[in-house]
Order: structure tokens, then sequence, then C-alpha cells
């Protein structure tokens, strides 16, 4: 039958995480119809594999993002591999446009001696194996664990404060979150009492927000300690960014009180070191110490100062940042490891534009930013798509579902993401609790078939 309708615009969106959902929701809700791919059999990125499970309130965006996958004309395809499964060309040429969100998660190096001990692990890892990632370490990070007394976390932003929270928080806590039941039953038997947090500038200059930093010292049983009170003593490029910054400022103050409060003896600490940098991790089959150079802070940054002290340390948790990869048939910048674009076209290192290809959230920008900042920026990458493509019909294609089923790929609908939900529920409720992560991918893929 014919028809004078105009043909709906298709869209394929690379990662179900925030910004690939709200990118979604944003051309849905102008009459698009989407596709959300991605490499894992379930949705949520980050927020499912990154925001620390005992911020409940955080964790329930999920709940906001699924109403994204509901609605009409958005079909989530999970257990894709763009770059494995399909190309970056192919969906050009299936879609009316194809927005690449596939997120910034792998870890930055430090890029000291002896950081690929046995022990020295990435927080991108860590974090993983603690949310039940399917590509967790679980072996590595269970036998670092077990030999851990005392660990050094790298860096003084939220993920090293999620971190050390998990170190050290009561089991009790962990226990009413969704963590998988083999990491519940590694941290119940972890013999941690010390965890040293080193960062390489000033307390003024630590990335961690107030609320965050606040909750390290309210934990049952555990005290944060100012190693060295003469980091109080505040550098004039410090006093000036207390004076203009009120979350600097605060963050200060917290940690001034923690200098003057006294030790109740319990048994785990939190050590706080300021113008510390790691220069060096040592051991001989795994890492035992590392050696912490004293900096000094100025405009141009933190400055070795040639003194050096050792901490002992089992686990060095390594949490200095994330980073962007490449994506093969799509430009990448080496230099900040993002995707170049111009408000969110995609872009050649010459400036010319790549015609149908779109970038949102942590690939179009880097790992900066909460959840919401994805949203802006995504509804921004969305207008200047829907600018380019202005009235144009769409090409009246189905997309790439055709194809992947003659590539055999074992793809994950919403229908699917929804049986695999049902069944964390399920294990959740026979364990007590609301919900447990299914951490294992073929557990997932079974899952998902009801
Ligand atoms: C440890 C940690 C804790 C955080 N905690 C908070 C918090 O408490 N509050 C807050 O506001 N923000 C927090 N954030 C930040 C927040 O998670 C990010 O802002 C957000 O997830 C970025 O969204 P995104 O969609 O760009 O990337 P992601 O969430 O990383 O989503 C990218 C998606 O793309 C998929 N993908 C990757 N490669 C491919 C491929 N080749 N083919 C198909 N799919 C692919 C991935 O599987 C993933 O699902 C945290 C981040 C981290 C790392």
């Amino acid at each position: 039958m014919w028809s004078d309708a105009p043909v709906t615009k298709r869209i394929a969106v690379v990662g179900a995480g925030p910004s690939g959902l709200y990118a979604a929701d944003a051309l849905s809700s102008a009459g698009a119809d989407v596709d959300v791919l991605d490499r894992l059999p379930v949705p949520f990125g980050l927020v499912r594999y990154g925001v620390a499970p005992d911020h409940h309130s955080i964790r329930s965006v999920r709940d906001t993002l699924q109403k994204v996958l509901e609605k009409p004309g958005v079909r989530l395809l999970a257990g894709v591999e763009v770059g494995r499964d399909v190309t970056v060309d192919e969906l050009v040429a299936a879609y009316d446009a194809v927005v690449l969100t596939y997120g910034a998660s792998r870890d930055r190096r430090l890029d000291v001696p002896g950081e690929e001990l046995a022990g020295s692990v990435a927080a991108t890892d860590f974090v993983a194996w603690y949310c039940g990632h399917p590509d967790a370490d679980r072996e590595g990070m269970e036998s670092a664990l077990a030999a851990a007394r005392s660990v050094v976390v790298v860096g003084v932003g939220n993920v090293a404060v999620d971190v050390t929270r998990v170190l050290t928080a009561p089991l009790g806590r962990l226990q009413a979150t969704d963590m998988p039941q083999h990491v519940l039953d590694a941290l119940s038997r972890s013999s941690i009492n010390d965890v040293h947090v080193l960062g390489r500038r000033g307390p003024a200059q630590a990335t961690w927000t107030t609320k965050e930093l606040k909750e390290l010292a309210e934990l049952d049983g555990v005290d944060v300690v100012l190693e060295d009170v003469h980091d109080l003593d505040l550098e004039p490029v410090s006093a000036a960014l207390v004076e203009s910054d009120r979350v600097v400022a605060r963050n200060v103050e917290v940690i001034r009180s923690w200098a003057e409060h006294e030790l109740d003896g319990t048994h785990r600490h939190i050590h706080l070191h300021f113008h510390a940098r790691p220069v060096e991790l040592r051991g001989t089959d795994r890492v035992s110490t590392v050696v912490v150079e004293r900096t000094t802070v100025d405009e141009a940054g933190a400055h070795g100062t040639g003194e050096t002290y050792e901490v002992g340390a089992q686990l060095v948790i390594r949490s200095v940042g994330y980073r962007g990869v490449g994506l093969e048939g799509a430009p990448f910048d080496d230099r900040r490891n993002v995707i170049p674009n111009v408000e969110g076209r995609v872009v050649e290192a010459d400036g010319s534009v790549v015609p149908g290809l779109y970038v949102a959230g942590w690939i179009k920008r880097g790992p900066t930013g909460i959840i919401g900042t994805n949203k802006k920026d995504a509804a921004a990458t969305v207008a200047s798509l829907l600018a380019d493509l202005g009235d144009v019909e769409g090409n009246g294609g189905d997309g790439i579902v055709a194809l992947l089923a003659e590539r055999g790929v074992d793809v994950v609908t919403f229908d699917g993401w929804k049986s695999i939900d049902a069944a964390e529920r399920a294990l959740g409720s026979s364990q007590g609790r609301e919900r447990t992560t299914i951490h294992d991918r073929d557990a997932l893929m079974a899952a998902s078939r009801g």
C-alpha cells in the first residue's frame, strides 16, 4: 500500500550509558526511531558499573533512564559491540545518523617504576570488580585484596573516595547494596586496617566533593587522620583558591576539623597525605612499599622536593582518572582522548565535518561532570543532528537488526533486559536483599532468555 506519510528517521546511538539514553530520549521526543546499541548485555553504562553501589539515590537514576527504553520507537540492542560485531561505517550506511556515546572507561597511568607489580591495580578495574562488571578480573582482584593489610589509594577525587569507602565500610552498609555475593564475601574476609590516600597537591586542589569527603568520617569503626598538619599551611595559590571557591573552602574546613580530632582507637584508619606523589612502587614479586615524594605547589602545579618517605602497602589502587579510546571508523584526538567535534558534529583533524556522525557524553568532552551534565550535553548534540537532518525524510531502513541476525550476534533486547532485571531481583530476594547483580556474562545471557 502506498502512503504519503513521511518516513520516520532512524538513528543509531552507540552506548546505553546516561549520555546515550539522554540522546535517545531527545531524539525520540523529536519523532525519530532510535536503536541504542551497547557492547554489554545490560544498559546504563557507569550508572551500573561505576556509581558506588552504596549510593542508592544516585544509582536510582537507572529508573529514569529505563523509562527512555520503554518509549515507543526506542529499541535496545545490547550485547552488540561496535568495532567487532558491526562497524561504524556499516552503521552510518544503515541509519540516517549515528551518535557515538561509548564513554571513556580506561585508566590513566602513573608512569612510575613498579606500576606493573602484582597488587598494583587501576581504580577502573577495582570499581568494575565491586560493581560486578562481566569483564572484571575477579581472581586478580580477590587475590590482591586477600594479601592486603595496608592499601595506598593514589588520587583525591570522588572515585578515590568511593574506593576508600568500599574498602573500609562496615559490611552491613555494603550488604544493603546490589554488590555480587562474591564481592561481599571477599570484602568481609579482608584484613585491611589502613588506607592511605595520596594527593600530589594540597587539600585545596583535591577534586572530591564535600558530601562524599565527609562521608568517610561518618563510617562506623573508621577514623580519618591527616598525616601532616603542615599540609594545612596553605601556599598563596591554595589560599587564593579557598577564597574564590566555596566548595574548596568547605573541603579544607572538613580536613581541618579532622586534624584537630582525637583518634578513638578504632581499628580502621584512613590516612590523608597531601603534597605526596608516588615515585616508585617497590616489591619483589608483588608490591610491598610505595615511595612517596613530598611536593610544593604553585600556579604551575606540583613540584617534587626530593624529600621522600615510604608507605607500606600490599595493594595500590591508582585512581588518577579515566580516559577514552578510539573506535575504528571515527576520528580520535590522541592528546585529549576524545572524539573531536564541533557542537557534537564529529570532525576530522582538518576540521571537516564527518557526515552523519555525532558524539555526546564522556567520549565527547572527557570524564568530567555529574550524570546530569550528560543530559545537557546530549541535548546539544541532538540539536545539531536535527538541524542537519532538517525536514529530509528518513531512509526507511530497519537499521542493522537483519545484519546482526545474519552474523549470529546474540542481541539482548529490552525484553531480555527485563528478564535479567527480574532474575537479579529474584536472586537478591533469595539472599534477603532487594537485588543482587549477576556478574557472569553467560549467566546474564541465560537470564535474558527468561
Ligand atoms: C567510578 C565512578 C563513579 C561515579 N559516580 C558518580 C556519582 O556518584 N554521581 C554522578 O553524577 N556521576 C558519577 N560518575 C560519572 C558518571 O558515571 C558519568 O558521567 C556517566 O556515566 C558518563 O556517561 P556516558 O554515557 O558518557 O558513558 P558510560 O556511562 O561509560 O556509558 C558508555 C556505554 O557505552 C558502552 N560501550 C563502550 N564501548 C562500546 C562499543 N564499542 N560498542 C557498543 N557499546 C560500547 C559501554 O558498555 C557503556 O554502557 C561516576 C563515574 C565513575 C567512573
